[in-house]
C-alpha cells in the first residue's frame, strides 16, 4: 500500500507544544484563560497541516494536576473545559483541529516526584490513557472510525513520553523543544539508534509540521 493512501492522524501534545507551559496546571486558578498563549508557529503550522487531504488532528494531553487534591478547582470537568476552550481558540484562528483527549490520572512515579502534594488515590494509576501509553491514540482512531493499519500516526510533543507514545503504535514521534529540552533530548538519544526512522528532532513546531507535509507528499 502506498504511504499516501493511508489517513494521516496527528496527535499533538498541549503544554509546551501548542501553548506555553510554566507548570501552570491550567484550570487550578480562576484566571486560566489569561494564561493561554500559543507557541510560535502553532497557528500557521496547523493551518498548513490541515491542507493535507483527509488529515485528522487531535490534541492529547496528560493533566496529572487533576489527581492533585490541593488543586481544588482543577477537576476532570475543569480540565475538559480548558481543553475545549483551547480547541475553540485554535479553530477561531483558522487552525482547525478535530478534537482532543485529556488524561486526568497521575502515575505512581509522578506522585513520588511531586511528594509536596496530596493526591486523590483513585486517580493514581498507570492507566492506558496516560502517555507514554497509547490509549488516547486509540480514542482518536475510534472516534474517526480508523484502523491503525490504515493510518499514518504522528505524535508531536516536547517530552520523551510523547515520543514513546508514537513508538508504541508504530508511529512517528516528532520532538519539539521547550523548557527542559536538554534532559528530554538526552533521554531520546538513548532510544534513537534503535528507532532511527521513527524519531525526529524538529527545531520548532513549524519545522515539525513541514516534516509531516514532506512525508505525506510521497
Ligand atoms: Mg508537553
Ligand atoms: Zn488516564
Amino acid at each position: 500500500m502506498k504511504n499516501n493512501s493511508k489517513t494521516p492522524l496527528i496527535l499533538i501534545d498541549r503544554d509546551g507544544t501548542l501553548i506555553f507551559d510554566n507548570k501552570y496546571h491550567l484550570g487550578r486558578t480562576n484566571d486560566w484563560k489569561k494564561k493561554i498563549k500559543f507557541l510560535p508557529g502553532v497557528i500557521n503550522g496547523i493551518k498548513k497541516l490541515k491542507k493535507i487531504p483527509n488529515i485528522k488532528i487531535y490534541m492529547v494531553t496528560n493533566q496529572p494536576g487533576v489527581a492533585i487534591k490541593d488543586f481544588k478547582l482543577l477537576t476532570k470537568e475543569r480540565a475538559e473545559q480548558v481543553a475545549q476552550y483551547i480547541e475553540e481558540k485554535l479553530n477561531k484562528r483558522g487552525a482547525i483541529i478535530d478534537g482532543h483527549f485529556v488524561c486526568g490520572h497521575a502515575s505512581p512515579a509522578y506522585t513520588k516526584k511531586r511528594s509536596e502534594y496530596k493526591f486523590h488515590k483513585k486517580l493514581i494509576c498507570n492507566c492506558t490513557c496516560i502517555k507514554p501509553n497509547y490509549g488516547m491514540v486509540f480514542d482518536a482512531l475510534k472516534k474517526e472510525g480508523l484502523k491503525k493499519s490504515n493510518t499514518n500516526i504522528y505524535v508531536i510533543g516536547d517530552r520523551i513520553s510523547d515520543i514513546k507514545t508514537a513508538l508504541k503504535v508504530n508511529g512517528k514521534g516528532i520532538f519539539v523543544p521547550f523548557k527542559g529540552e536538554k534532559e528530554e533530548i538526552e533521554k531520546i538519544n538513548k532510544i534513537k539508534n534503535k528507532n532511527k526512522k521513527s524519531i525526529y528532532l524538529a527545531k520548532n513546531f513549524l519545522d515539525a509540521t513541514k516534516l509531516i507535509i514532506k512525508k505525506e507528499k510521497r
